[in-house]
């Protein structure tokens, strides 16, 4: 299997004074290249200090995380892990560095010292790529979360890196700037085949992911497809996970005897299910 990420026996851990937190617990697990990742947890299960580790910005306190057979550890392949990994955070707005959209997206390349020429290529096309080139003049916050979102990703596609690291990127965003940026996600994993891990607290957000990785308290519990994933409500709902309406009515019909499956997510499907089940009794 080709790897784009390997972590082994990783751990991390905070130290305050004489005090140490252990945020990562012992994690093993790998990203194939081109695969589309969802990392579920709920505040504080060690999320955000996991994705930090990925692309070397948090040095394991323990064991082995290889970006691309590089390992992160040793200082002079900082740059290079940075390349290879993009990292995108929750707030739009602290991610955007100038006034105009495609100044903005330029930075990134710039600092690459690229030429002219090919920064201007670049900006161009991450801007189409995430559906916001004929915005490239417009000032970032005259723009909605999900824009501004759209317009911070393609500033890291723009440097052109193998995998896409994003740390809750929805989660301040509105119900139709969250489904833009998934749909933006699944068409940049599609289209350009980059690598995509995704981190979130919604499990809708997992629903079209090849793989589904549940943490909690520093350590994955689960690590499936979508599907098997969310049969288990019990285990979602134990870890503080909030269950989107349609599975908690398919689950509630479940348990008051309804042969009915809980591993769908959209109302469709939801509709299909209970229709059937219905047509049983
Ligand atoms: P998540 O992103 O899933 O909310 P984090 O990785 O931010 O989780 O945090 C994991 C755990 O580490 C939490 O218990 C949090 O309180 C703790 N933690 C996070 N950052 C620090 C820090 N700078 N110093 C000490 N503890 C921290
Ligand atoms: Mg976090």
């Amino acid at each position: 299997m080709d790897n784009i990420i390997e972590v082994r026996n990783a751990v991390y851990e905070y130290t305050d004074g004489d005090q140490t937190h252990r945020a990562v617990d012992n994690v093993s697990f790998n990203i194939e290249r081109g695969s589309f990742t969802v990392i579920l947890g709920h505040n504080g299960s060690g999320k955000s200090t996991l994705a930090k580790m990925l692309n070397g910005l948090f040095k394991a306190t323990d064991g082995e995380i290889l970006v691309d057979g590089i390992d992160t550890k040793k200082e002079d392949t900082e740059i290079e892990v940075k390349r290879k990994v993009g990292m995108v955070f929750q707030n739009p707005d602290n991610q955007l560095v100038a006034s105009i959209v495609e100044e903005d997206v330029a930075f990134g390349p710039e600092n690459l010292g690229l030429e002219p020429t090919v920064i201007r290529q670049r900006v161009d096309d991450a801007l189409k790529s995430v559906g916001m080139y004929e915005f490239r003049q417009s000032t970032p916050h005259h723009l909605s979360g999900g824009q501004k979102q759209r317009i911070a990703i393609a500033g890291i596609i723009a440097m052109e890196p193998e995998c896409l690291i994003l740390d809750e990127p929805t989660a301040m965003l509105d119900p139709v700037g969250r489904k833009e940026i998934i749909e933006t996600l699944h068409k940049l994993n599609k289209e350009k085949g980059i690598t995509v891990v995704l981190i979130t607290h919604y499990m809708e957000e997992a629903e079209n992911a090849d793989r589904v990785m549940v943490m909690n308290d520093g350590v994955i519990i689960d690590d499936n497809t979508p599907k098997e994933i969310f049969k288990n409500v019990e285990l979602l709902k134990s870890v503080g996970l909030s269950v989107p309406q349609t599975t908690e009515l398919l689950y509630a019909l479940k348990q008051n005897g309804f042969n009915v499956t809980t591993d769908v997510l959209s109302i469709e499907e939801t509709a299909d299910v209970i229709a059937s089940a219905l047509e049983e009794k």
